[in-house]
């Protein structure tokens, strides 16, 4: 979504003052019905306003960005109303990215995309528009009009290292939670094929693996 035009509305001191006092007075439920009503993604969900609807399931909707930078750009939006995506839980950022990979595929075929990205802003100094989470599938093509880039920055052995130390100490505290391991209900033992007296002295053939079907590749 393109960058609403106007300045944000400046408040005195004193109704900053009202405004703090008024929501430390209100329940977190009715704080976050207050966001609601002010969410452009809410009033979507809720019907208020109309989207073009490609994708939806009992946590994520996907719809067309309104202001694309190339046809097809999709919106992959969360039903539950988080700002940024470091308020999610893992389970509901893992199923909001499944839907947004899957939909990345979708569009080479649906728009003849020959490349795609999948970007998330958080912060408005990020270039977040709408302060609810969601996930940009941008479908490329050649000489397309959309930009996303950065110039490329220096950086010094010194400085890798005290940042490199700085984020590896926070990051100590990420939990992964593994998915649980598959209960064995049975362990059927097969016998070992013994090689036949004209192969003795040969090493015995490996059994042979059981192949995975290899995946489609995108032309
Ligand atoms: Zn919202």
């Amino acid at each position: 979504m393109a960058q609403a035009a106007g300045k944000q509305p400046q408040y005195t001191p004193e109704q900053i003052a009202q405004i703090k006092k008024k929501l430390a007075s209100m329940k977190p439920e009715e704080i976050q019905e207050m966001i609601k009503k002010q969410c452009i993604f809410c009033k979507i969900l809720a019907g208020e306003i109309l989207a073009y609807y490609v994708y939806q399931d009992k946590k994520v909707v996907a719809f067309l960005d309104i202001q694309p930078g190339n046809p097809g750009h999709l919106l992959v939006v969360p039903k539950k109303h988080y700002s940024v995506l470091p308020q999610m839980p893992d389970e509901e950022v893992g199923h909001l990215f499944t839907v947004a990979k899957q939909l990345s595929g979708i569009v080479f075929d649906a728009v003849g995309a020959e490349g795609v990205n999948i970007v998330q802003n958080n912060g408005q100094v990020a270039g977040q528009m709408v302060p609810h989470v969601h996930v940009h599938v941008i479908p490329r093509m050649q000489k397309d009009e959309v930009v996303i880039e950065w110039k490329p920055g220096k950086m010094s052995d010194s400085e890798a290292k005290k940042i490199q130390t700085a984020i590896a100490e926070k990051a100590k505290s990420i939990n992964i939670k593994e998915p649980k391991p598959k209960i064995v209900e049975k362990i059927v033992e097969k016998p070992i094929p013994q090689p036949s007296p004209e192969k003795m002295g040969k090493p015995a053939k490996k059994p042979a693996k059981k192949r995975t079907p290899k995946l489609k590749r995108h032309p």
